[in-house]
Order: structure tokens, then sequence, then C-alpha cells
């Protein structure tokens, strides 16, 4: 904590963000002879062999980030960490943490494909989402699925209903909904009373009571999930704290699990957030998780999402206009809302940061924008940069809930999206070409 530096400040109602200082807190990025580099390879290289708007994700970043959770949790056994497929579903980036033992948690039958598709394993795989449906219940069954995290009490008729017809027995954990404040955006926030997530903490012992009473369902867990990019790490250990007393009461009754699972939501630093460390997220839990598997033989399970995959890639984009009027600059760029939708949907202020530096070119406010047909389609607003046409710019922390939410609204192509390894980049999915956009579709 006392090493952290901020990286921008408000200059006139401007942002200006120091690159070099942004850069040297984001490990694998760096500046080599003022330019931008993604494990040692050139942000003007790829542009040039790839194009833009181009993501591209560090593997040595996101599997460093996963073993940060692996050995922070390391004094507790049967440790399962279960990457948030939603956050980044590239075939490639699962495959690297499926590699490296990862477990997943996905919310779509769709994710699970992906899942078995990268060589995962779904016995590793928990099964979030508040809709699923039989026939999503019968696909993750078939496909071995290690666990559901069960968000209604209708969904366990349902699923020792589907359960049944194929002679199984289905593995469940509740996700309790514990009511604490996660303290982010109301959007990315899942914890409490008014959110659609989970089971009311009040109703999960009668929940659990009835789930005891399905021949088909075989009770493993409790889970909980309250909210994405959290700094503090107060409101995971209120969780925990709920969720302990419904353990407590749950051993009286009877009912004994085999694990506990405390979701995603670890926040990461995008610009200026100073969030809780993996180490320090886990220093924080770790004495009540010890003390909770010497009584009950709890396991763990995490389902961090974002924390992996967020600060491991960029969205690399072009400046194709610049526009500047009396009263706003913009900077038109080849990325937009369609490719890079956080900003538009969860008003995220990301980094963008030029790929050549140089710190004597004079600055000015602007808008860096997209070229789609809505207001709230800009990357950063209010922007102090020295951009030209033609010059590229990297939007850091874009390697989670960017791609995986880029749409092909205003019939755009979806980018193409680059590996990054020790030196080396492989394209590990291609630009999509116009007949793409309209695949499926007849006149
Ligand atoms: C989105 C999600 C996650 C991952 O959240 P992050 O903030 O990306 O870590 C984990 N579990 C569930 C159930 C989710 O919906």
């Amino acid at each position: 904590m006392t090493s952290f530096k901020p990286a921008s400040r408000l200059i006139d109602g401007a942002l200006h963000i120091n690159s070099t200082a942004l850069i040297d807190a984001l490990p694998h990025l760096t500046y080599q002879d003022d330019v931008l580099h993604i494990d040692g390879v050139s942000a003007q290289e790829l542009r040039a062999q790839y194009g833009t708007p181009l993501y591209v994700y560090s593997q040595n970043a996101l599997l460093d980030n996963y073993h940060a959770y692996v050995s922070a949790f390391s004094a507790l056994k049967d440790v399962q960490v279960c990457y948030a497929v939603k956050a980044n579903s590239n075939l490639a980036v699962l495959s690297a943490l499926a590699k490296a033992g990862s477990g997943f948690d996905i919310v779509s039958v769709g994710e699970l494909a992906r899942v078995i598709k990268a060589g995962g394993d779904a016995t590793k795989t928990v099964y979030s989402g508040v809709g699923k449906t039989a026939q999503d219940i019968k696909t993750a069954l078939d496909a071995g699925i290690g666990c559901f995290n069960v968000e209604a009490v209708s969904e366990l008729d349902l699923i020792n209903d589907v359960a049944a017809a194929l002679n199984k027995k289905a593995r469940i954990a509740l996700r309790i909904n514990p009511d604490v404040d996660a303290k982010t955006h109301p959007y990315i926030s899942t914890g409490m009373k008014d959110n659609k997530f989970g089971i009311a903490h009040d109703e999960a012992i009668a929940a659990y009571q009835h789930a005891s009473t399905l021949a088909h369902l075989e009770i493993v867990g409790i889970d909980c999930h309250i909210g994405s990019q959290l700094t503090e790490v107060q409101p995971f250990v209120d969780a925990l704290n709920k969720l302990i007393e419904l353990i407590d009461t749950l051993a009286n009754l009877g009912i004994t699990l085999k694990h506990v699972d405390l979701g995603g939501g670890l926040g990461v630093r995008y610009i200026d957030e100073n969030p809780a460390s993996v180490r320090e997220f886990a220093d924080a839990l770790l004495p009540k998780l010890q003390d909770l598997q010497a009584r009950y033989g709890l396991g763990l399970h995490l389902e961090p999402g974002r924390n992996i995959a967020a600060n491991a890639g960029v969205l690399l984009t072009s400046v194709d206009v610049l526009k500047p009027t009396a009263h706003k600059n913009f900077a038109i760029v080849d990325a937009s809302m369609s490719e890079l939708l956080r900003p538009a949907l969860y008003e995220s202020v990301m980094a963008i940061v030029p790929a050549k530096l140089d710190n004597n070119a004079p600055t000015k406010a602007w808008d860096v924008v997209g070229s789609v047909c809505e207001s709230s389609d800009f990357l950063g607003k209010e922007r102090l940069l020295s951009v030209a046409v033609g010059d590229l710019l990297a939007v850091t922390g874009a390697g989670a809930y960017g791609f995986s939410m880029a749409s092909n609204y205003n019939s755009r192509q979806r980018p193409a999206e680059v590996m990054t390894a020790n030196g080396t980049h492989r394209q590990i999915r291609a630009r999509e070409t116009l007949e793409d956009l309209w695949r499926g579709e007849s006149v």
C-alpha cells in the first residue's frame, strides 16, 4: 500500500494521466525507447501486423494473476480458483488458465462449451446465474459440472427433476445474498437486498432444508458473489461472516458442506484506484477460513474474473479524425463502444495512453470517442493528450469486460485478439470479416 503513487491529476477539469507512472504500475507493460510494449512486444509492431482496433493480452500477466491467488491462499487445503469466464472468454485465455490448473465460473451453457473446447475441466467448473433452464441444467449435468450455484428455491426443484430424469445426483451450493454493501458502482453491486442475485440470507436455512429432502441433489457448498471492482476487503469479510452464521446453523441441523465459495469481485487499478492486493484480501479472510477448515473441513472456491484479466490486456486504437470545436475537441478513434462498452455502460474511467511517448509535445483536452451513432460512445472524456491523426493509443485495463462485451452495433466488425508471451505474439481471434456480419441471416 505504501508504494502507491497516483498517476493522474485534474488540470482545469481535464484528466492528465502521467503515462510513464501509470505504465510503471502495471506489470508486463513498459515503455522501451518511449514505445509501449506488452510482454516485450511493441504496440506499433502489433498494429503493423494485425491492424486496429486490436485487443492484446499478456499471457504472462494472466498466469501471474492466477498464481497470485494460488499462492496467497496456499495456507489452506482444497482451494479451487474458478476464473469467471465472462470477463474474457477467448479460448486461448481459457486454455492458458486451464493448463495452469484453474477451474471456471460460468453463467451460461455457451461459456461451458467454451471451457470444454479450451480443454478446461467441467468438474472444476461452477455454474452460476439466475435463469437456468431445464435444458441448461441437463447440458451441464451431461458435461459433469462441478457444482451448480443455485440462485432460487425453484431452481433446486428444477435441478432435482432434471437430475432424476438422468438418474444422476447434482452437486449444489446455494448462492446467498448476504445483504452487504460492496461500495462499488450500483450496476456492478450484486449482494444487496435489492439485487436480483442469490437467495436472501433470511431464507437460506429453509432453502437448504428443502434441498436436503430432494433425493437427486448433493449439497456441497455455500456461495456468494457481492459485486465487482471492490477495492476494500471489509465487504468480503462481512459477507464471509454472514456465511459463517449460516454454516454454523446448518451444521447444527446436520447439513454439512464441503466448500465455501466467496465469488469474485476484487478490484483492479485502472488509473488511481488503490484496491487491496490479492495478498491483503487473503490475509483478511484466511483466519476465518482456516477456522472453518479446522471445524468442518471446508475447502474454498474463488471466482475472480476482472482481477485476473483486466490488467493483462490493452485495446490498441488509431486516431482517425481530429475535430476541434469551439467547446470541445474530439479525437475520433477506430475503437468505440461497440468494441469497449465499459465507459458507456458504467461510466468507467479507463486510462488512455499514447503508444509513443513524447513528453515535450503540447497537450490539449480531448474527448476520445468512437464513430458509433450514440452520444454515450466515448472511451474517455476531457483527456489531456497530444494527438495527431494516425497516432496509436492504448486503453489499459481492457483485458476484462472488453472483447467479451463487444457487439456488432452499427455493423462494426469485432476486432482481432492477440496473445503475447515472453516477447512473442500470436493471433487468437481473427478480425471479423464483412461476411461474418450477416452469418445466419437470409433475405
Ligand atoms: C461476474 C461474476 C464473477 C467475476 O466477477 P469479477 O468482478 O470479474 O471478479 C464471479 N462470480 C459471479 C457469479 C459473477 O457473476
